[in-house]
């Protein structure tokens, strides 16, 4: 616990003073250079000023060498706020910038700043600041800093740091204590100086604003203590203090104990205890560069020591080499045993290494001893452990303690002794019998330990940069590592997703190919269904119509078989048409150019009509054909090609259909030809009865009333032509064929009747040969196929008419030709029908042969008028020529059953020969 401020205020209006441990009381010596007033030295040759001169770092040179720089031109700039500026300390050019031996115990060296007066000593442009308490505190201290000033009374603390202060500071004391012996230069300064020192002082007091300001003067420099008095007499706040003369009172430490009793605790500063201590230099300085605009650049050195002749205080600029200054106080080397300079008293001062060492802001005196004069550094011994140091020391340390381990580079455990305790008094040498120079030993040790502190400050910094390029590069080699392994999973996910799309677009084509197979299947499915389902209709209908030919092999097989045996029917019917045709023409022609009698006409046009009509027929059958055919051109052009198309079937389907209708028709046509060839000739009103139904046989009758007008038609138009011969001189078949009806009506004879028998038997015969062909082979082929059905329609339609045209003589070799040519072609269920037609006729010209011949007397004549009748009917009724021929053929003769027979012999030949070429044509 320290004094309070009051307690400390009445103790110094008391008189009463604090005291600190230690100390010692040597010879001042101090007269030696406090009588004369201070000195301006003349200008060096050579200004070296350091760049730095106080504690902390260094500033920025901002001039190069052979710059002419001005007097109180700034020479560095701060680099940090522990650096002030240094300042030209005259006009001249900067001759060289470089490291140079500076004023430190070490002889170590620093940056330098060379420069050769001009001699003018020109003063660059000066801002001073008049009404400085109306400035900016903050501008104060800047133009403080920027003046470069620091302490001036040895530790050279940057003052500006000092004045910014924060802390409350309760003392502000003014150090006037030169307690160190032979140095006189703040003596000097306050005696001739006190008033601008006093300036300076109400410039701190202003910027610090301190309760009491203490200036403090030691008891050995009554005309400094005046001089402040008188200058601070206006102020009663300022206290002008004397202190008593004891060495190292001066100290800073010891200084504010003696005055406040308070202890600056250990690594504290004096604002620790409220207290704010500045020297008398500084503060001139400070009052110097606020009012007058001045930096610091010069300070008053002592140059003292019996080796010069004329001590003295010298206003010396900084830089000033020390022989100058030691030129100036007219220094006799001869008075030393071996050169030596201390600059700094005998107590705290050191030994310059050389004498070109310039003077800086802390150089406050040069002592040049003289022989004798001061300790012999070479007078060492060892240490005796009186401890006289220990005793003497303000600091209240083990000086020896701290000696041996400094000697010993026991650093740290010089350390352990506090050894940045020591303020270097050298109290402790001072006392020290065996002329140890102790606090040289302190000084290395520090100078040493700042140094290893330095390099560790140094090393430690490394290492952290180590550190921080090891966590760079290794934060940077784990980014690489993260951004590869992102690269490598986007690559990865690239790759996995392409093959996925490929996976992807392959499944789908495949799908496409699927779809497109399973749509191709589809229609091959439909197709199949669609076959399927017409070859079960048409195994349906053949099961139904055809059970016999349930035993054969496939449906396919009957399909194909149909569409060939149409088409081959077709092609069969179209040669029989034309072949037809021809012979009916030729056969017309014959019975044209060859008219042998009148019944030959009679017969002839008869015939001829049923020709023409049956050719008609023939060729409207060809022309269905046809049609049918054009409807199915795979079928009808390409018959090799019939495989089994749908519409192929279709069309085979209708075929059948027709040819079933067609059968049944001529099945009812047939039976009831039948019915009416088994009857008896009667009455003609029985036969017009026996005639078939017009509503079952329409499609017959239609065809009969047509071909019969057609006939008639033709024989009419033959009739007109044979009168038309006749008139000319020359019989015509015309006019037969016209004159036929009348004279078979009117002038029958028995020749003619026997005649006309016999070709009735035959054109019956053939008649009912070929009914029979063709209901037996509708009957059997009814059911079947289309195709089938139409060719054994047109094969059957064939035989009869070429047997109906086979009624004339002459048209019996194209009858047997038209049958053999169709015959020829039978497939084997045409020969079977073929056969059963024939065993019909037989049976048939057996039963009309047996009746015959108890009626053939009496049914020629009717048969016979009944024939003309049917001639002249056909004209009028369509259902008369066809009524006639079935008259015609109910009445057989005995030839006529012979004729049948024959006809039946022939057919059933034929069918063998059909039979035989349709093996071939199969194998
Ligand atoms: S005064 Fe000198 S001799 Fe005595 S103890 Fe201290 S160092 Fe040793
Ligand atoms: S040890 Fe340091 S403080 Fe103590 S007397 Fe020696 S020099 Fe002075």
């Amino acid at each position: 616990m320290y004094p309070s401020f009051d307690s400390i205020i009445e103790t110094l209006e008391t008189g009463k003073m604090y005291s600190f441990p230690g100390g010692v009381h040597p010879d001042d010596k101090k007269s030696l250079s406090n009588t004369s007033v201070i000195k301006k030295p003349s200008l060096p040759d050579l200004l070296i000023v350091p760049l730095r001169q106080h504690i902390g770092s260094d500033g920025i040179c901002c001039v190069e060498v052979g710059d002419f720089v001005l007097k109180g031109q700034i020479l560095s700039q701060s680099s940090s706020p522990f650096s002030v500026p240094v300042h030209a300390p005259t006009s001249g050019e900067v001759v060289a910038i470089a490291p140079h031996v500076v004023a430190h115990p070490s002889g170590l060296t620093e940056m330098c700043i060379s420069i050769r007066p001009d001699g003018k000593d020109t003063w660059c442009d000066l801002s001073p600041i008049a009404n400085y308490s109306e400035l900016d505190k903050n501008k104060l201290i800047e133009a403080i800093c920027q003046a470069g000033i620091s302490g001036m009374g040895g530790a050279g603390f940057p003052t500006h740091i000092k004045t910014s202060t924060s802390k409350p500071v309760e003392f502000l004391i003014l150090n006037g204590i030169e307690c160190e012996p032979y140095i006189t230069s703040d003596d000097r300064l306050m005696r001739e100086h006190a008033w601008q020192i006093r300036q300076g002082l109400d410039i701190l007091t202003h910027l610090i604003g301190p309760k009491a300001i203490v200036v403090a003067v030691e008891d050995n420099k009554p005309e400094a203590f005046e001089a402040l008095n008188i200058a601070c007499q206006d102020k009663h706040d300022y206290r002008v203090v004397s202190v008593e003369t004891k060495y190292p009172a001066g100290g800073e430490k010891q200084l504010i104990q003696v005055l406040t009793g308070r202890e600056v605790p250990r690594n504290g500063l004096p604002a620790d205890v409220g207290v704010m201590m500045f020297n008398v230099g500084t503060c001139y300085a400070i009052a110097d560069a606020i009012l007058h605009g001045k930096p610091l650049i010069e300070r008053i050195v002592t140059v003292t020591g019996e080796a010069v002749e004329s001590p003295s205080n010298f206003r010396a600029l900084l830089g000033t080499p020390v022989s100058h200054l030691l030129d100036e106080a007219n220094y006799n080397p001869k008075k030393q045993k071996a050169p030596k300079v201390i600059m700094g008293g005998p107590m705290m001062g050191f030994t310059l290494s050389d004498a070109s060492i310039p003077v800086v802001k802390t150089t406050n005196c040069l002592l040049v001893p003289a022989k004798k004069e001061l300790v012999d550094d070479n007078a060492e011994r060892p240490c005796i452990r009186c401890s006289a140091c220990a005793d003497a020391c303000p600091a209240s340390l083990l000086p020896q303690q701290i000696f041996w381990h400094a000697k010993a580079k026991e650093y740290d455990k010089a350390e352990e002794y506090d050894l940045f305790d020591c303020i270097e008094c050298g109290a402790c040498a001072y006392v020290c019998p065996s002329e140890i120079p102790l606090v040289h030993y302190y000084r290395q040790a520090k100078s040493e330990i700042r140094i290893q502190r330095d390099e560790k400050n140094k090393a430690e910094k490394a290492k952290q940069r180590f550190e921080a390029r090891k966590e760079r590069l290794e934060r940077e080699k784990l980014e690489r590592e993260a951004k590869h392994r992102k690269a490598k999973e986007a690559r990865l996910a690239a790759n996995k997703a392409k093959e996925q799309n490929a996976v992807a677009a392959e499944n789908a084509n495949n799908a496409v190919d699927s779809g497109a197979t399973e749509a191709k299947d589809k229609v091959a499915a439909a197709l199949a269904r669609a076959k399927a389902k017409k070859a079960a209709m048409q195994a349906n209908a053949n099961a139904d119509s055809k059970p016999a030919n349930a035993d054969e092999p496939n449906n396919a097989t009957n399909d194909k078989k149909a569409q060939v045996a149409a088409a081959i029917a077709r092609a069969k019917a179209k040669k029989a048409a034309q072949a037809q045709n021809e012979a009916q023409l030729e056969s017309a022609d014959k019975q044209v150019e060859h008219p042998s009698s009148p019944e030959d006409d009679k017969k002839a046009k008869v015939a001829a009509a049923i020709a023409r009509a049956k050719a008609k027929k023939a060729a409207q059958a060809q022309n269905e054909t046809q049609d049918e055919s054009a409807a199915e051109p795979s079928t009808t052009d390409q018959p090799s090609n019939q495989s089994s198309s749908p519409e192929d079937e279709k069309k085979a389907k209708v075929a059948a259909a027709i040819a079933r209708a067609k059968a049944k028709k001529a099945a009812q046509a047939s039976q009831s030809e039948a019915s009416s060839a088994e009857k008896p000739a009667g009455s003609q009103g029985e036969k017009q009865a026996e005639l078939p139904d017009p509503e079952t046989n329409s499609e017959l009758n239609a065809e009969a009333q047509k071909k019969a007008r057609i006939a008639a038609a033709v024989a009419k138009a033959k009739a007109q032509k044979a009168a038309k011969n006749s008139e000319g001189g020359q019989p015509d078949k015309s006019v037969s064929e016209q004159g036929a009806p009348t004279q078979l009506d009117e002038q029958p004879d028995s020749q003619s009747k026997e005649q006309l028998d016999e070709k009735q038997a035959r054109i019956a015969a053939a008649v009912a040969k070929a009914k029979a062909k063709k209901a037996a082979s509708h009957k059997e082929y009814g059911s079947n196929h289309s195709s089938e059905a139409d060719a054994k329609e047109q094969n059957v339609n064939s035989p009869k008419e070429a047997s109906t045209s086979s009624v004339s003589h002459q048209n019996n070799s194209a009858l047997s030709t038209n049958a053999e040519d169709s015959d020829s072609n039978l497939s084997p269920a045409d020969e079977k029908k073929a056969r059963i037609a024939a065993a019909v006729a037989k049976a048939k010209a057996k039963k009309l042969a047996q009746k015959g011949n108890g009626d053939l007397a009496t049914s020629t004549d009717t048969t016979e008028q009944e024939s003309s009748k049917a001639s002249e009917q056909s004209e009028s009724s369509p259902n008369a020529a066809q009524a006639t021929s079935v008259q015609t053929s109910s009445q057989p003769t005995e030839q006529d059953e012979k004729r049948a027979r024959i006809a039946a012999a022939v057919a059933k030949a034929k069918a063998k020969k059909a039979a035989a070429e349709q093996e071939k044509g199969s194998e």
